[in-house]
Parts: structure tokens; sequence; C-alpha cells
């Protein structure tokens, strides 16, 4: 997959801690900026649960070669836009697909997941000659390949790395939120400070479903 960040509130830790700011202050947003340490600031009041100031950030990135597994995940969160390639509308000739690493790891396994690709593709490329692409689509695999642009605002991005970067997510969409986060911490190293799974942060809400293996450890 390829994860890129397209846009970003310009100098997003410093507006929203002025944002934050002039909550308290009798000076507008625009006299605050740049006079406090984002840190200290954002710190403060993002860890009384002031979370609406992030709200000011937003940030939009290109994905590809993703499932629309993932993307059937990835579009729960409602907090949202999407932007995502239309099987109406792109016909896909060529068979293009992600193949889990469990899948490729076991000879037979891959065998018969890439001959069933191939016909389905052969299906899919048969149907297209005599129905439009959008109903020759419902032949194609969860595991077929897409692009999609998305753009959350900074509590979003939050809540969706609590949700997304937890090892009880699946696998695809972890390694696109790990990538996400890395980019938004390139940005803005204050709101994504903490960000993460929550077992960055304090004790595992899994319960009985807990990985046992925080990640606090990880380099993300
Ligand atoms: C490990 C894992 C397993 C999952 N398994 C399943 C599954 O088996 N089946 C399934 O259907 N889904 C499953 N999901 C999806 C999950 O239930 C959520 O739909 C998805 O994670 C989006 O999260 P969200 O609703 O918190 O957030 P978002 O839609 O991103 O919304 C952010 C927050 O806004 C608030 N909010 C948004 N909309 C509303 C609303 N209408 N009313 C009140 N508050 C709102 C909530 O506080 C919410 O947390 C799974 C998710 C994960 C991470």
């Amino acid at each position: 997959m390829i994860v890129k960040l397209l846009a970003c509130t310009q100098n997003a830790d410093a507006i929203c801690a002025a944002a934050g700011k002039s909550c308290y202050s009798e000076r507008s947003s625009a006299d605050l900026l740049g006079k406090s340490d984002p840190e200290k600031t954002l710190g403060k009041i993002v860890g009384m649960g002031h979370l609406s100031v992030v709200e000011h950030a937003s940030f939009t990135f290109s994905v590809e070669g993703v499932s629309r597994s993932l993307t059937h995940q990835l579009v729960r969160h409602r907090i949202a836009s999407f932007s995502q390639q239309s099987q109406r509308y792109v016909s896909l000739k060529e068979p293009t697909y992600v193949i889990p690493e469990t899948v490729a790891a076991d000879p037979e396994c891959k065998a018969l997941y890439e001959k069933t690709m191939d016909d389905i593709w052969k299906a899919y490329n048969k149907l297209c000659e005599t129905v439009p692409p959008e109903d020759a689509r419902y032949v194609l695999p969860n595991g077929c390949t897409t692009n999609i642009t998305i753009t959350m605002n900074a509590r979003e991005l939050l809540h969706f790395f609590s949700l997304r970067c937890c090892n009880r997510a699946q696998w695809e969409i972890r390694e696109m939120a790990d990538q996400m986060l890395a980019l938004c911490k390139e940005v803005s190293p204050t709101i994504f400070k903490n960000a993460g799974a929550p077992c960055m942060r304090g004790p595992c809400p899994e319960g009985k479903l807990t990985c046992g293996h925080p990640r606090k450890s990880d380099k993300v």
C-alpha cells in the first residue's frame, strides 16, 4: 500500500493551542497565535478532555493499493470524508488484489487464492462484454484493490488511531493507520504525541480480548 499526506492545516499545533488558549483569555486566537508553547498548552487542554480544540486541524491522505475489505472497515468512521475509486465507472480489466501474508506464506493456499482470482477476473471480463462494469463488478472479491482519499480532523484521527493502531484491528487497516500516524507526527508532533493504541497511554481497555502485547515498545 502507498499512504501519502496530501494536505493538512499548516501550523496545526500552534493554531489549536491558540484556539484552546483563547477560551480562557480576553485575547483572540489571532493575538495568541505563536505566543505559547503548544506542548504545554495543548497537553493541558487536551488532557482535560477539551478535545474540540483539535478539530481545527484537518488532514487529507491518499491511499493506494489497499483492499476493499480495508475500505469497508475504514468508511465506518463517520466523522470523515472519503472519495473512493468507483467500480461503476472504472473497469478493472487486469486482476488487482491484495494477498494476505498468511496466504502468501502457504504455497497451497497461495496457489488456490491466485487461481480463484484468475477465475474471478475471467468471469468479470466475460461479463463486461455484455453487461456494464457496475453489474459485472458483483463478482469481484473483497481482496480487490482500490484507491481512496481520506480527510479527517485531528480529533477524529486520535479516535481512529486508538481503534485502528490497536493489535485488535486487522493487520491491513492497522498498517495503514500506523503509516498515517507517522505522517501526522511529522507535521503535528504535539497533537499526535500520545496518539495510537490505548496501551500507548495506559491500561488496555479490551478486557478478555486483550492481545497482551502493549504497543508502547513499537517504533510508531
Ligand atoms: C477491532 C474492531 C472490531 C470491529 N468489529 C466489528 C464487527 O464485528 N461488526 C461491526 O459492525 N463493526 C465492527 N467494528 C466497527 C465499529 O463498531 C465502529 O463502527 C467503527 O470502529 C467506527 O468507530 P466509531 O463508531 O467509534 O467512530 P466514528 O464513526 O469514527 O465516530 C467517532 C465518534 O463519534 C461519535 N459518534 C459518531 N456517530 C455517532 C452517532 N450516530 N451517535 C452517537 N455518537 C456518534 C462516537 O463517540 C464515535 O466514537 C469493529 C471495529 C474494530 C476497531
